[in-house]
C-alpha cells in the first residue's frame, strides 16, 4: 500500500515526465475508478497542459491549464505507469492519459480501490515555493473541499501539532499516526518505522507520551519519511509498489521493524515483537521502545 514516500515518488515522476504535456485524450474503462461523478466530466481535461503536481497525503493533485484538479489515490494497489504512445494496456488497466508530445500514462488497479475524480469547483492557487523544472513544488496548491477533513501532510505537521492531537488521547500512538485526520500520509509500515526511530511504543495511549518523546515523535516522522523519500519508497514482498517508469524502491532494505517479528533488532539484537492492536498489528522492539 503505497503511502507518502511512494507518493512523493509518483508525483516528482509525473512532474519530470508529464509537465508542460498537452493531454489530448482520456479514456476510462474502469467505472469503479471514476465512481464520484460521471466519467465524462474527465472528458473536460482533454485539450489542457498539466501545470502542476501536488501532493496532499496519499493524495495527488494534478492541476490543469483552466485551473481544474484532478485527484487521484491509489489505495492498496494503484499504479501509475508510463507508456509508449498507443502501447497495449496491461490487464486491470482502468484509465489510460494521451500527452500530444509525452506518451502515455497508464492508471492500472487490480484491487479497484484507486480512485480519480475532478475536484469540485476550482482551487485556489496557495503560497508558491521555490521550484525546479524536474520537480515540481508541492505545496503550491490549495486543498480541495473533497480533502478537508485531512489533517496536515506528515512532512509539514510542527510537534506543537502532534502535540495538541495526541493529548488526552486513550488510543494507541500508531492508531493516531495513521489517523488521516490527524496527520495525512503516514500508514502501517511508516507508523512503525517512526516509533521505532522514536524510541516510542507504537501500541501506547497517545495522552500517555511526553513532552520529549512527542518531540523525538515529530522529529523521526520528518527523518523517516525524509529516508524513504531517498530511497524511493519500499517495495515490500508483493512487488505491489512500483514508481511511474515501473522500478521498485529500495527503503525496505532499511525497515528497522516492520516485519520482522522474531529477527534480532539491529540496535540490542533482541528479537522484535508483533503486538496486535484489534484488526492491526504493531512490530517493535521491546527493549528500544519504551
Ligand atoms: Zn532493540
Amino acid at each position: 500500500v503505497p503511502e507518502l514516500p511512494e507518493v512523493e515518488i509518483v508525483r516528482r515522476d509525473l512532474g519530470r515526465l508529464y509537465l508542460g504535456a498537452r493531454l489530448e485524450r482520456l479514456s476510462i474503462s474502469g467505472i469503479r475508478t471514476v465512481r464520484r461523478h460521471a466519467p465524462e466530466l474527465l472528458s473536460r481535461l482533454e485539450g489542457q497542459i498539466l501545470v502542476d503536481v501536488g501532493r496532499h497525503g496519499k493524495y495527488l493533485l494534478l492541476r490543469w491549464g483552466d485551473g481544474e484538479v484532478l485527484v487521484m489515490h491509489l489505495r492498496m494497489s494503484g499504479q501509475l505507469l508510463a507508456a509508449e504512445a498507443g502501447a497495449p494496456s496491461m490487464v486491470h488497466t482502468h484509465a489510460v492519459f494521451s500527452f500530444e508530445t509525452a506518451g502515455e500514462l497508464h492508471f492500472v488497479d487490480p484491487r479497484t480501490f484507486g480512485e480519480l475524480f475532478v475536484a469540485g469547483g476550482a482551487a485556489e492557487e496557495g503560497p508558491r515555493t521555490a521550484r525546479d523544472g524536474a520537480c515540481p513544488s508541492n505545496g503550491a496548491l490549495a486543498r480541495p473541499a473533497e480533502l478537508a477533513h485531512l489533517g496536515p501532510d506528515a512532512l509539514e505537521a510542527t510537534p506543537a501539532h502532534l502535540a495538541v492531537t495526541l493529548a488526552g488521547r486513550r488510543a494507541p500512538v500508531k492508531s493516531l499516526l495513521v489517523d488521516q485526520r490527524v496527520v495525512a500520509g503516514i500508514g502501517n509500515i511508516y507508523a512503525d518505522e517512526i516509533c521505532s526511530d522514536a524510541r516510542v511504543r507504537p501500541d501506547r495511549a497517545g495522552g500517555s507520551l511526553g513532552r520529549s518523546e512527542v518531540g523525538r515523535l515529530a522529529a523521526a516522522t520528518r527523518s523517516v519519511l525524509d529516508a524513504a523519500i531517498v530511497a524511493r519508497g519500499s517495495t515490500l514482498g508483493d512487488q505491489q509498489y512500483r514508481d511511474v517508469l515501473g522500478e521498485t524502491g529500495l527503503y525496505q532494505l532499511q525497515h528497522k521493524v516492520y516485519g520482522r517479528a522474531g529477527l534480532p533488532c539491529g540496535t540490542c539484537g533482541r528479537p522484535i515483537e508483533r503486538a496486535r492492536m484489534g484488526a492491526k498489528s504493531a512490530y517493535f522492539c521491546p527493549r528500544c521502545q519504551r
